[in-house]
C-alpha cells in the first residue's frame, strides 16, 4: 500500500478544516509553553515495519510528546527489570478515573492501576532510578535517540515548568512514598518524570521510534537488535490498547481500533502490530485530554486502509 497520498489527503482536510472552522478544543493551558502552542497545527507520519515512510503537514516539527513518553520510560524498564520486581507494585488495569487521581490511588494502598496514568509512571520512572541512579535522565535521553535514530532532545523550559506546577504529581509521588511504594528520593524521581514529559519530538520520530511495537519488539532501524521480546512488545501493545488514552480507552477502541498512546501536548502514536506505527499531532484536545483532530485523524485513517486490530 503507498500511505504517501492517503497522509497527504487526510492532512489536507484537517488543514483546511482548522483554518475554515478554527481549532475546537483547548490547547493544554497548565503551563506556558504548552499554552502558546498554535491550535492550528497537524502533523502526520508513519513508518512501516519494512522501512516505508511516509509524512504530512506538520509531521516534521517537534512538540513536546508529554505522557506518550509512558510507552518509553515502561519499555526502558521492561527491557532490564525482571518481570516480578516491575509489577510487583503497578497494576495493569484501565482506571476509569482522571489520569492524576489521588483517591483511586489511596483505596488502592499507593499501587497504582496502570503505568500509564501518572502515578505509574511515576513508579515507573522510580524503577529506572534505581537502574542508573543520577544518570537517569542521560540514559532516557540516549534511549530515545537510539531509537529514533537520531538525537533526541529536553525542553528544560518544559520540565522546569511542569516541576514548579506539577502539585498533583509531587502529591501522588509522595503518597506513594507514604506507602513505600516507592524506593528512591521523590525529587529525584519527579525530576525524572518532569523531564521524561518534556521530550520534544515530531511524528516522524515518534513513528520510527515507536517502531519495535509494529515488529515483535526488534528495533525501529535495525532488525538484528531487539529492544524488547515479542511478548513484551504485545504486552505493551495490550497496555496502550486498554490504558492509552486516559479514560477514554473504550471510544478509542470503538472508533479507531488500534493500541494507542496519547499526550496532553496534541500527539498520538499508534501501532498497527506487524504493520506500522503512525504518528498524530494537533494541540487542541477534548475533554477527555486526546487530541481532537488527532483522533479524527486516526479514525480517517483505519477507515481508509482498513487496518485494525480487531
Ligand atoms: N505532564 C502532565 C502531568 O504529568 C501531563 C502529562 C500528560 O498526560 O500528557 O500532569
Amino acid at each position: 500500500m503507498d500511505f504517501q497520498p492517503i497522509l497527504d489527503d487526510i492532512a489536507d482536510r484537517l488543514q483546511r478544516e482548522l483554518a475554515q472552522e478554527g481549532p475546537r478544543g483547548q490547547v493544554a493551558q497548565y503551563i506556558p509553553a504548552l499554552a502558546r502552542v498554535d491550535a492550528r497545527r497537524f502533523g502526520i507520519a508513519l513508518r512501516c515495519g519494512d522501512g516505508q515512510e511516509a509524512v504530512a503537514g506538520d509531521g516534521a516539527v517537534p512538540f513536546s510528546i508529554q505522557s506518550i513518553s509512558k510507552v518509553f520510560t515502561l519499555t526502558l524498564a521492561m527491557r532490564h527489570l525482571p518481570e516480578q520486581q516491575l509489577w510487583a507494585r503497578i497494576g495493569r488495569e484501565p482506571s476509569g478515573n482522571p489520569f492524576n487521581s489521588l483517591v483511586q490511588l489511596e483505596f488502592e494502598q499507593g499501587t497504582p492501576r496502570n503505568p500509564f496514568i501518572n502515578a505509574g509512571a511515576i513508579a515507573v520512572a522510580d524503577r529506572i532510578v534505581g537502574l542508573y541512579g543520577a544518570d537517569a535522565l542521560r540514559e532516557l535521553r540516549g534511549f530515545m535517540s537510539h531509537l529514533a535514530g537520531e538525537p533526541i532532545g529536553y525542553d528544560e523550559e518544559v520540565a522546569a515548568s511542569e516541576a514548579a506546577t506539577g502539585f498533583r504529581n509531587h502529591a501522588l509521588a509522595n503518597f506513594m512514598k507514604s506507602f513505600g511504594r516507592i524506593d528512591h528520593d521523590v525529587a529525584t524521581v519527579l525530576d525524572l518524570y518532569f523531564h521524561q514529559c518534556a521530550l520534544r519530538m515530531s511524528c516522524l520520530q515518534l513513528a520510527r521510534a515507536a517502531g519495535y511495537l509494529c515488529r515483535d519488539g526488534a528495533h525501529p532501524l535495525r532488525a538484528d537488535t531487539p529492544v524488547v521480546t515479542e511478548r513484551q512488545a504485545r504486552r505493551i501493545n495490550a497496555l496502550m490498547l486498554t490504558c492509552g488514552t486516559y479514560d477514554a480507552a473504550g471510544e478509542f477502541a470503538f472508533r479507531i481500533g488500534l493500541p494507542c498512546k496519547s499526550g496532553v501536548g496534541g500527539g498520538i502514536v499508534a501501532v498497527v502490530p506487524d504493520r506500522l506505527t503512525l504518528a498524530v499531532w494537533s494541540p487542541a484536545l477534548d475533554e477527555t485530554g486526546n487530541s481532537l483532530l488527532g483522533m479524527k485523524a486516526l479514525e480517517m485513517f483505519t477507515q481508509r486502509t482498513g487496518l485494525s486490530v480487531f
